[in-house]
């Protein structure tokens, strides 16, 4: 099936964004008249994304984060999170609930959360190129 609308934005790493990228996204699925909770699971979802791209991917700089959305006729909505940061050395170990390199100040659940606010959840990950996260959820169970 092919998507009937798409959309595009690339901003920097910095702390501001997060809360632009999550609005951002909750702007555009907003077209499909989302119940509230499935709303709120989108932008929950995105924010960790976008989170670990600020913290993990560019530690110590200040990186280029790249978001796309597609919408389909069905509802389905895919949301894709790039950055071109450090990558992840081992991935299945990341996505374990509760794994966190981030030391004491994170409880490494963000994945987690992604997972179970999501319909399916594909993370790609390159070390020292990046990581590309992709959020699937159907909305509004058309
Ligand atoms: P929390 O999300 O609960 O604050 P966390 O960010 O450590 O803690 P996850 O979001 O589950 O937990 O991520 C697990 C680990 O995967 C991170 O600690 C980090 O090592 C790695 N990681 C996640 N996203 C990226 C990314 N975009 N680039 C590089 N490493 C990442
Ligand atoms: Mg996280």
């Amino acid at each position: 099936m092919k998507h009937q609308n798409e959309m595009k934005l690339s901003f920097p790493s910095q702390s501001a964004n997060e809360g632009f990228a999550r609005a951002a996204v909750a702007a555009f699925v907003s077209q499909l008249n989302p119940p509230v909770d499935e709303l709120v699971d989108i932008r929950t979802a995105v924010s960790e994304a976008v989170t670990n791209c600020i913290l993990h991917a560019y530690p110590d700089t200040c990186g280029m984060i790249t978001l796309t959305v597609w919408l389909y006729p069905n509802g389905k909505t895919i949301i894709k999170v790039t950055d071109r940061g450090r990558g992840i050395d081992n991935l299945d170990k990341a996505l374990e609930p509760l794994f966190t390199t981030g030391g004491e100040e994170r409880s490494g659940l963000g994945f987690s959360v992604m997972q179970s606010f999501s319909d399916k959840l594909r993370v790609k990950s390159n070390p020292g190129k990046g990581t590309i996260v992709l959020i699937e959820k159907m909305i509004g169970n058309r």
